[in-house]
């Protein structure tokens, strides 16, 4: 699996994927990608520690990824990322977490001291739809409710089950709320949930127009952004 990636178009950056703990949550129907969760502290810190060792601070941004939030991971993998943002001079850092965290980002907007672009995988706003179809386990109401915490949604597009009034609404929202954004277009996993490809063609004629928006990144397979298997 490659854990270390750079984005050189849109948003430059480095990327790290690394080993947390279980994801607090858990229970997305659509996720399959907490089986890179461990339990084995020292195992994860020393893979982490390996990965991180190719950070050149190119960009002088970073973004680390573990599957879960950025609160699962090992405490010395954290100060390693501390230390490595010193060291390579990083002046900005991409985190992602879930909602159930969303009264602790200032733990780690305190703890860098560099600014944070918080991820949140919001996957749509429909609540039913979020909550329900996908059990996330975000039960906010309003884009108002994810932007008073954090910067940047991650949404799902092109799961069997969606509709195109629901993209529609989210596509709407996210232009109009938020200053950065990840579309993550649905690729068939080891879950139940299927891809409507369908959707997803109508979805890449009409919003053809994001690929030119820098602060929209349309992943249209999971591995777009250079991580992952
Ligand atoms: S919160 Fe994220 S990592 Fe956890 S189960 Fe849901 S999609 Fe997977």
């Amino acid at each position: 699996m490659d854990r270390y990636s750079q984005i050189d178009n849109k948003n430059q950056r480095e990327i790290v994927l690394l080993k947390g703990f279980p994801c607090i949550w858990g229970k997305c129907s659509f996720c399959d990608y907490i089986e890179d969760n461990s339990t084995l502290e020292y195992e994860m810190n020393k893979l982490n520690f390996d990965v991180l060792k190719n950070i050149t601070g190119k960009y002088k941004v970073l973004e680390v990824i573990n599957s879960g939030s950025c609160f699962e991971l090992p405490k010395a993998t954290l100060e390693k990322i501390k230390e490595i943002i010193k060291e390579k001079k990083i002046e900005k850092l991409f985190l992602e977490s879930h909602w159930c965290y969303k009264n602790r980002l200032k733990e780690m907007r305190d703890y860098f001291e560099i600014p944070i672009v918080f991820k949140i995988g919001v996957e749509s706003f429909d609540y039913d739809f979020r909550n329900k179809f996908l059990n996330k386990n975000a039960k906010f109401k309003t884009p108002e409710d994810v932007k008073k915490y954090f910067d940047s949604p991650c949404m799902m597009v092109g799961i069997k089950g969606q509709t195109k009034e629901m993209i529609d609404k989210d596509m709407e929202i996210v232009l109009k709320y938020f200053n950065h954004a990840t579309i993550n277009i649905f690729i068939n996993n080891t879950t139940k949930l299927e891809r409507d490809d369908s959707l997803v063609a109508w979805f890449k004629e009409k919003y053809e127009f994001l690929n030119n928006n820098e602060n929209i990144e349309v992943l249209y397979n999971n591995t777009d952004f250079g991580v992952g298997d």
